[in-house]
């Protein structure tokens, strides 16, 4: 008997189910727009000027550096000695690029392979690699940020180019990255050269955006603030590939097994510290930090941590001078 009745409230809560309330007629939706990352946009008119009226140069050569100086006494009239008395050097980074600057979800703290060469510049002037300010920038806002005196540094997987050059100084290159292309697990791309008329995500204000519209079968490129706006992009489908250092690549495969990278470096993206035109003295400094953190161990050590798993055995690139 008590079964029976058991059985009848179900029949009756079903029953009363399917008859109370309008059913969601699907066909009404005729459109939900997808969530897209604030400030994407579809093929933005290019910001950087044709190549051919930029000087040639080689980007990858800096200035010489002198006799360092110990830490805690920058000489008197420096931009380094500016930076002492003002107690903190200030240093523009990113907070979204794996393996290179990220924030470490557990301790907040800024991390990566670029976050290491702030600190040894840090380390450098104060004899303390924790007397940052790290002011998070995207990409395009590198160049603006040292024109302005924003930041005495900018260490942001940033390339030099004789473009770049014309605006700002770069330090010798630290690591050569080259841009490839990521795509999901499943995809058949096996390349650039396949990325024609599809959409492919790249951050404003990169080279990777200059290099991708000059393929020979140009993309439709879909431009955003940050990396990890890519990668959002990618997983959710909105893309069909991302392009753009292998560096950068390799965090983000890190991060999501289903992405992978496919066909071969096709630019040579050396990385330099960016450093406003006019301090000259503290190009010369951060050279003598890159030099001592190849001569001490300290670049290895970094490599080793971030970056090994992803690239193999590398040792420091050759540091260029022009004087
Ligand atoms: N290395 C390239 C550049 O400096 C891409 C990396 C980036 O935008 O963060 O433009």
């Amino acid at each position: 008997m008590e079964k029976l009745a058991g059985l009848v409230m179900v029949l009756l809560l079903a029953a009363g189910c399917a008859s109370s309330g309008k059913p969601v007629d699907l066909a009404t939706v005729t459109s939900v727009d997808e969530p897209q990352p604030v400030g994407v946009e579809i093929n933005p008119p290019t910001t950087s000027g044709a190549a051919s009226q930029v000087p040639q140069c080689d980007p990858t050569a800096s200035l010489r550096p002198g006799t360092q100086p110990q830490p805690g006494a920058m000489p008197a009239g420096s931009t380094m000695r500016a930076i002492q008395d003002r107690g903190r050097l200030i240093a523009g980074v990113d907070q979204n690029t794996f393996l290179f600057g990220f924030r470490n979800p557990t301790s907040n703290a800024l991390e990566g392979f670029d976050i290491d060469r702030v600190r040894d510049v840090a380390a450098a002037i104060f004899g303390d690699p924790n007397k940052v300010q790290y002011k998070v920038i995207t990409s395009a806002e590198r160049i603006d940020a040292l024109k302005k005196g924003e930041v005495d540094i900018v260490v942001r997987t940033m390339t030099a180019t004789c473009e770049r050059w014309a605006d700002i100084n770069f330090s010798t290159t630290y690591y050569v990255a080259g841009q490839r292309v990521a795509v999901d697990r499943s995809s058949a791309i096996t390349g650039i050269d396949q990325l024609g008329g599809k959409r492919v995500c790249a951050a404003k204000g990169s080279t990777s955006i200059a290099k991708l519209r000059q393929s020979a079968a140009p993309p439709e490129v879909v431009a955003v603030d940050n990396w990890s706006d890519c990668l959002v992009m990618l997983q959710q489908g909105q893309v069909v590939a991302v392009s753009t250092d292998d560096t950068i690549l390799a965090g983000m495969v890190a991060q999501d097994p289903n992405v992978k990278m496919v066909g071969p470096r096709f630019t040579d993206e050396p990385y330099g510290i960016g450093i406003p035109k006019q301090n000259q003295d503290m190009v010369r400094f951060v050279n003598g930090v890159l030099e001592r953190s190849t001569a001490n161990g300290s670049w290895a050590t970094s490599y080793g941590k971030w970056l090994a798993q992803a690239g193999g055995a590398a040792t420091p690139p050759v540091a260029r001078y022009r004087d």
